[in-house]
């Protein structure tokens, strides 16, 4: 049996041989779920668009595949709807609810009101990195849906990275697909999505971070709007 690739293992030869004999997202998620044991690999899932589409392909491959969503306490009511939702059209699937340690409240008390106000930075550490990072502890892969055209940082990406952040193999097929391949996928394939998407919201995070886009060429213009951050540091790009 050959040693599956991990970050302490990471080998370029090996990675050259499954890319070559692999061409496109469903290969390469076809790949990922042999790879890697059902707890080796896990999908984090914003359930945004790009969501959608993956769960639906990773459902195609593996049924009882382990999705983790990382639940700030802040999203819209829209995303948690759409999450039950999900939970019904797929029942097989492994969907897990990641919380923070810190209440909101907690936070709080600890930090003052509103810290993604202040400090959205350690806002985000606290809510999105550190639970994925505790949430990756057992795993040695875990699958992103993000997109090399949602911004300049996400340009450089590949089907499969060696990522630096959580010391983890991140794994990303969509790598290729454009905004409108999502929403065509998502229509032909008769897709439940988050109604924001229809109200000017191209990209979905917290509530209290998450405006309308502002320009119509950059889906992620609405997030962090008045901050000089771009990402919520779950990605080290
Ligand atoms: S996106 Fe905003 S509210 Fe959500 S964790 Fe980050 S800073 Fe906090």
């Amino acid at each position: 049996m050959s040693v599956a690739l991990t970050y302490d293992n990471w080998n370029q030869e090996k990675l050259a041989f499954i890319l070559r004999e692999r061409s496109d997202y469903l290969d390469i998620l076809k790949w990922a779920f042999q790879e890697y044991q059902d707890d080796e690999i896990v999908y984090s899932c914003s359930f945004g668009a790009e969501g959608m589409v993956l769960l639906d392909l990773i459902h195609k491959v593996k049924k009882d595949a382990k999705i983790l969503f990382l639940d700030t306490g802040l999203h819209f009511q829209e995303t948690y709807d759409l999450i039950d939702r999900i939970k019904q059209r797929y029942p097989s699937l492994n969907i897990t609810i990641i919380k923070p340690k810190l209440s909101l409240s907690e936070q709080a008390n600890q930090y003052g009101d509103a810290l993604w106000k202040c400090n959205p930075n350690l806002c985000c550490q606290i809510r999105k990195v550190e639970p994925l990072r505790e949430a990756l502890k057992n795993a040695k892969a875990w699958i992103s849906g993000l997109r090399r055209e949602q911004s300049p940082t996400r340009k450089y990406l590949q089907y499969i990275n060696k990522d630096p952040k959580f010391q983890n193999i991140k794994i990303c097929p969509l790598i290729h697909w454009t905004s409108d391949d999502i929403m065509t996928y998502i229509h032909l394939n008769h897709l439940d999505y988050n109604p924001l998407h229809n109200q000017g919201y191209p990209s979905i995070g917290c509530a209290p971070c998450t405006l309308p886009a502002a320009n119509a060429n950059d889906s992620r213009s609405g997030r962090w709007a008045g901050h000089t951050k771009t990402e919520c540091g779950l990605h080290q790009l």
